[in-house]
């Protein structure tokens, strides 16, 4: 299944729940718009080449269309569908008014200088300047796309508008209408959801043991703020490979290790495996935080955690998510576990509009509570339907969106 497949097999299976009128599951199933353009790029050695970029706009029945850009060799329209679609459930499960979309670019950024990697981020946003704006659709960092990339685009689309329209794009650097705690955003509001489920479940707390795939934004975050607060990280991956020691890993050591040598899969101790075996190693709480279907039908039957975080946008596959159910191991969906970026670009969209900037605690202070609550909404739930949280975590989303498009009579 590609990721599409596996999103609509999931909104198939909430839909039914929630008694959705076939035309109903039509209707917020597909995307309102998909822009597809060919982003020229004068490369450093004179030559012209040409790159595919995407922008999908799913659905912004509860205000503009929100969602990240991903700069990666596998991008493909149907992966951006897919995690266009998540981002309107993921907008409507935590509450804030905005609505789902994706972008992406066809490349692998690591083989472009960084005037190339201007140059293509700019293209972008010159080819998509009609289709986004801070009252339109509002983009975001996604894999591979860093707060320098959001910058020169921010910059882009205000020198083509003629106006300080910073609320074009969220996840900019603190010097550019950045929001102080953006950049840990989706780590640390995963990190809630983990003391969530630790107290929920009556984990003992000092024996809890982490694996973490990826070791980017998300991951990394993740696992640092899980290491302060005292949970042991048994396992670490990025795309060359993982490591796994039981007697504990310091996630800011690991990168020291990464920065200076280009992976952590070569560091010094613990086990050396590959991103993918890292994955049925013994730990407490598994948390893919890389890429889409690294769990399917095959290893799910393998996974020893009793928790899997999904840090990582739509890391398991539709097949494997029942067998991992009907194994009893607690999946916390990605809608919900990783939503804490989207939630704080938000906060950095409110402050650029109202040029009212917060401290960090005050941004803090406002998304633990918008965890919280939308992780015992989605439990409750869970318990009064008698299905999984990503299904009870789709039917809330259901009910939010298809209340809007029926009173803006879209339905
Ligand atoms: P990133 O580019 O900062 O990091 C990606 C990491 O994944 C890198 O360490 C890379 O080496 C690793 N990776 C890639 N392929 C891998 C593989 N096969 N096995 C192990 N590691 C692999 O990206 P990110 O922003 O951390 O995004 C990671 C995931 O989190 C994506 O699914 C993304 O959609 C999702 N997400 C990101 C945000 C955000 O705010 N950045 C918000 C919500 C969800």
């Amino acid at each position: 299944m590609n990721p599409l497949q596996n999103a609509l097999a999931q909104l198939a299976k909430a839909a039914k729940l929630a008694k959705l009128a076939p035309s109903v599951e039509t209707a917020v199933g597909g995307p309102m718009r998909t822009i597809e353009v060919k982003i020229p790029l004068l490369g450093d050695d004179g030559q012209i080449r040409y790159y595919f970029g995407y922008r999908v706009q799913h659905n912004d029945a509860r205000g503009p269309f929100k969602g990240g850009l991903r700069f990666h060799p596998a991008v493909d329209l149907d992966e951006v569908k897919a995690l266009a679609f998540w981002m309107t459930i993921k907008t409507a499960v935590i509450g804030i008014p905005m609505g789902g979309a994706k972008g992406g670019i066809v490349v692998d950024p690591k083989k472009l200088s960084i005037p190339e990697l201007e140059r293509l981020s700019r293209g972008y946003v010159r080819a998509m300047r009609d289709f986004i704006g801070p009252d339109k659709d509002i983009p975001a960092p996604d894999v591979n796309t860093t707060p320098q990339i959001m910058a020169w685009m921010t910059d882009e689309y205000c020198q083509l508008t003629g106006g300080n329209n910073l609320g074009v794009i969220t996840g900019k650097p603190l010097e550019y209408g950045g929001s102080l705690g953006r950049t840990a955003a989706t780590g640390q509001g995963g990190y809630y959801i983990l003391e969530q489920v630790v107290k929920k479940l009556k984990l003992p707390k000092s024996k809890v043991t982490i694996a973490v795939q990826g070791f980017g934004n998300v991951g990394y975050y993740f696992a640092k703020l899980a290491h302060e607060a005292g949970y042991k990280i048994v396992g670490l991956a990025d795309s060359q490979g993982a490591i796994y020691d039981e007697r504990g890993l310091n996630p800011e050591k690991v990168l020291v290790w990464k920065e200076q040598s280009g992976t952590l899969s070569t560091y010094q101790g613990g086990k050396h495996l590959s991103s993918q075996e890292l994955l049925e190693q013994k730990c407490t709480v598994l948390v893919p935080a890389a890429m889409e279907n690294v769990i399917d039908s095959e290893n799910a039957k393998k996974i020893k955690a009793s928790v899997i975080l999904e840090l990582a946008n739509g890391p398991i596959a539709f097949a494997a998510d029942k067998i991992l159910n009907d194994r009893g191991i607690l999946v916390v969906p990605d809608v919900l576990a990783n939503s804490g970026g989207v939630t704080v670009s938000y906060f950095e969209w409110v402050q650029n509009l109202t040029n009212d900037y917060w401290t960090e605690a005050a941004v803090l202070a406002k998304l633990k509570p918008m965890m919280v609550e939308s992780w015992e909404q989605i439990w409750r739930l869970s318990v009064k339907l008698k299905t999984d949280l990503r299904t009870a975590a789709f039917v809330l989303a259901l009910e939010r969106i298809v209340g809007a498009m029926k009173v803006r009579g879209m339905i």
